[in-house]
């Protein structure tokens, strides 16, 4: 950021020559848009960072001027934003400037005690079989449930909250603060009741005033055939019940597949490696198959090489929430005898003879194709 000089009119959608009554609108209006209360969008904190830096900068005539001169009065210490992304320093806090403008003093009274749940994330190890053709699971879910004892309000039993001392119930409390606006009175939840209101004079001694108590539980699922690794299974109000007693979030279940020992999966295909004796792929021959669930008749036409995939249609997993399949493709491979004997040895010069065969070897560093006649004779 050193260095540049920043477009503070551009950042305030105002013209350079606006009024400070425009600016002050367009601030107003901005800030209602992108203020970290309204916007959770990181993105848009940002972009409230910089248009309230802006605003500081354009609403002062000292600081203006000194922009329409060319210069940065936040480049160097007055903003105080030595490194880093944040640049604004200036107020006492967004909320306050925030109340200045809408009007704070209360008007948004106490926040309830009662808070949305998390939601909670599972991950569960299914074999290849489970995913394709569904399964159902009881698996062991540790979250945060209701308490029993207090059923959520989080008093020993046969108390009740009481309000706040310090803010009298209201979750707030004022101050007077400088601005640049001048002096305003700005409110901030009252650390007394953490902004509720209320006070709660007994604890339940079960969850501690919280509402909720950890907890393991059995639940049951039902995993649709079909699914894929990393897919999640959503359970909704399964996840952890949120303080105060309030409603659970959701409870999502990641299912991972298992590496299976024959097959791999591609989607909905599956592919294995069949190994066949030389002489099987020369001749031909007919072999049988375990798929995933049933048993299948392959045929090895004479001539087949090593490599070549024979594919099975309809044998793969069923698709999600669908009645059809993929396919399971079976790529062969050719196997060459080892260790071979006196006898098998002959037999297969003969037949190397025979057929009057060469060996072709890819090449010399020249990149050339040489034969080589000389690999069956005598050793
Ligand atoms: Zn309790």
């Amino acid at each position: 950021m050193a260095g540049t000089v920043r477009d503070y009119y551009g950042v305030l959608e105002v013209r350079n020559d606006a009024t400070a009554e425009e600016i002050k609108r367009a601030y107003r209006k901005l800030a209602r848009e992108l203020h970290p209360d309204v916007n959770q969008d990181p993105q848009a904190q940002n972009r409230f960072k910089d248009v309230t830096a802006a605003y500081e900068v354009l609403s002062d005539p000292e600081k203006r001027r000194i922009v329409d001169l060319g210069g940065d009065p936040l480049a160097s210490g007055g903003g105080g934003g030595g490194g880093g992304g944040t640049q604004f320093n200036g107020f006492g806090g967004f909320s306050d400037i925030f109340e200045t403008f809408f009007g704070g003093n209360g008007a948004r009274g106490p926040r309830s005690r009662v808070r949305q749940g998390a939601d909670a994330l599972l991950r569960l190890e299914l074999t290849l079989d489970e995913m394709a053709f569904g399964v159902q699971k009881d698996i062991a879910v540790e979250t945060a449930v209701l308490c029993q004892t207090c059923h959520g309000d989080g008093c020993a039993p046969g108390t009740k909250p009481r309000t706040c001392d310090t803010c009298a119930g209201r979750g707030e409390v004022q101050s007077m603060q400088r601005s640049l606006l001048g002096p305003v009175m700005s409110s901030r939840p009252c650390p007394t009741c953490g902004g509720t209101g209320q006070q709660i004079p007994s604890p339940c001694p079960n969850c501690s005033g919280e509402g909720r108590v950890r907890a393991r539980r059995t639940i049951s699922i039902e995993v649709p055939g079909g699914i894929e690794d990393g897919m999640r299974i959503r359970m909704s109000g399964q996840g952890e019940v949120g303080s105060g007693g309030g409603p659970a979030g959701d409870l999502y279940i990641e299912v991972t597949e298992q590496p299976h020992h024959t097959f791999t999966r591609e989607g909905s295909d599956l592919h294995c490696t069949l190994t066949v004796p030389m002489t099987a792929a020369a001749l031909g021959a007919e072999l049988e198959l375990d798929t995933l669930d049933s048993r299948e008749k392959v045929e090895i036409r004479p001539g087949t090489q090593s490599g070549s995939v024979l594919t099975l249609r309809g044998k793969g997993v069923p698709r999600l929430r669908s009645a059809a399949r993929g396919d399971l493709h079976v790529h062969v491979e050719v196997q060459t005898p080892t260790k071979l004997d006196d006898s098998q040895t002959k037999l297969l010069r003969q037949l190397a003879e025979l057929r009057n065969e060469e060996v072709s070897v890819t090449g010399n560093h020249r990149g050339l194709f040489s034969k080589v006649r000389d690999a069956f004779g005598p050793r």
